[in-house]
């Protein structure tokens, strides 16, 4: 590349600007603060994480066999980029003794995540996650919890077009006769399937239920239920949450292709999903129980349960959606000279200490310059400050959006910005 060329990005990265951090953090505390009324406490673990954990969780998925990030090898160990949050988190589970502390623990996760997919609208190679994980219990109540919590987020932050797809997958006691009986529906159907799907036809058949080529899905109507032939405990497992559900007054959508295709994932599968404004990627949360990944893993026999969700999707929709919740300047002050410089420090010293957001503009300009820029800044109010204003103590606060007037003093300046407001944002 010619040293005169700026050197961009790296494909499928991108950088949150400033006018963009409003809606993200909008998504991003409202998933902390939702989870924390939980009960879920944050951890942070590492994005590098030892390659064979990362393979061992996720074999056989796309975001493992085909997307993964492997950093060259350093020292001894063969590092990656993680592409999801649970590998890391169920080892700091057993690493960092919270398997000795009360259980479920609890956990949350919000960072970057990392796939070589290919780049669109809404997918995108490095990623932010929402991600909860409740390790150690495996009853269904835990289910219908995480369930809620990922819900009550996506309201609280501000959607109302959100549909819940719902299915279980079984277990090792009921799954391997549900999946002979697939591959006996699938069989004679295999010269009409896709190629990836006649593979998967003998190894991984419940993947045959999510393909998404059109070719395959005609023949899905037919196949048979994984809820017709669940054995009794996964049956009770399954009322529990439906009933829970109805109680909880959360409706759901069952659908019975909703599967993941690993072993280790039993039972209670979800999604949470935007009913419009995302086109193809409208998946906004998914997740499962995984009560099989620990052993998987080489541990013990310990449950767990929780949902990945995407922050740039659900920044996007929030943004399309106009759901932007204000963090403008409440405040813009202009003072015209170099006194009233001073005292506009002195006012916005103020109004911050009472919680409302003051910006002071430094540019010397015509009061109608001043204007503008506040308007420029989406403020609610803009107080140009002159030599009038300073010596009567009166001046008038110019409400934006609709042209208003409001006499105040300096003195309470304060106190009557906070009225005019209904208190700090
Ligand atoms: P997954 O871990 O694949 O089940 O994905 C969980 C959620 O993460 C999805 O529902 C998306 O919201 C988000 N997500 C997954 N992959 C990407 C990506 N490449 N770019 C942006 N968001 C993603």
């Amino acid at each position: 590349m010619p040293r005169s060329e700026p050197i961009k990005a790296a494909r499928g990265v991108r950088d949150i600007l400033p006018a963009a951090i409003p809606l993200w953090r909008q998504a991003e505390q409202g998933a902390a603060g939702v989870a924390q009324r939980f009960g879920y406490q944050e951890i942070a673990t590492p994005i590098i994480e030892q390659l064979e954990l990362i393979q061992r969780v996720g074999e056989d998925t796309d975001a493992v066999a085909k997307e993964l990030y492997r950093v060259e090898k350093r020292g001894t160990q063969n590092l990656a980029l993680r592409p999801e949050a649970t590998a890391g988190v169920v080892r700091a589970y057993f690493e960092g003794g919270l398997n000795q502390g009360p259980q479920p623990a609890r956990l949350y996760l919000i960072g970057p995540m990392f796939r070589y997919d290919r780049p669109q609208k809404g997918r995108y190679r490095q990623f932010f996650q929402f991600n909860v994980e409740a390790i150690g219990v495996g009853s269904p109540a835990v289910d219908v919890e995480v369930i809620e919590l990922a819900r009550s987020w996506l309201i609280e932050v501000g959607l109302d077009k959100l549909a819940l797809e719902l299915n279980t997958i079984g277990d090792d006691q009921c799954r391997p006769a549900y999946l002979d009986l697939l591959r006996t529906y699938y069989r004679p159907l295999k010269d009409k399937l896709h190629p990836d799907c006649q593979r998967r036809l003998e190894v991984n058949p419940l993947r045959l239920l999510d393909c998404k080529v059109p070719q395959c899905q005609p023949l899905k109507t037919g196949a048979p239920k994984i809820t017709d032939h669940l054995c009794e405990p996964c049956a009770s497992a399954w009322a529990v949450v439906l009933k829970l559900l109805d109680a909880a007054g959360i409706g759901y959508h069952l659908n019975p292709y909703l599967v993941r295709g690993l072993d280790y994932y039993t039972r209670t599968t979800y999604e949470a999903i935007a009913t419009s404004g995302l086109g193809a990627q409208s998946t906004l949360a998914g997740g499962g129980r995984y009560d099989g990944l620990v052993k998987d893993l080489g541990g013990p026999d310990v449950p767990g349960i929780g949902f990945a969700a995407g922050v740039e999707r659900l920044a996007l929709l929030l943004a399309q959606e106009g759901k932007e919740r204000a963090t403008r300047p409440v405040v813009f002050i202009a003072p015209l000279g170099d006194a009233e410089a001073a005292r506009a420090d002195q006012l916005a010293q103020q109004l911050r200490a009472a919680g409302l957001a003051t910006e002071v503009s430094f540019r010397k300009s015509n009061p109608g310059n001043q204007l503008k820029r506040a308007d420029a800044l989406g403020a609610r109010f803009a107080l140009v400050l002159g030599d009038q204003e300073l010596k009567s103590d009166r001046a008038k606060l110019k409400e934006l959006k609709t042209g208003a007037q409001h006499e105040v003093t300096l003195s309470g300046f304060a106190d009557e910005v906070r009225k005019l407001t209904g208190g700090p944002r």
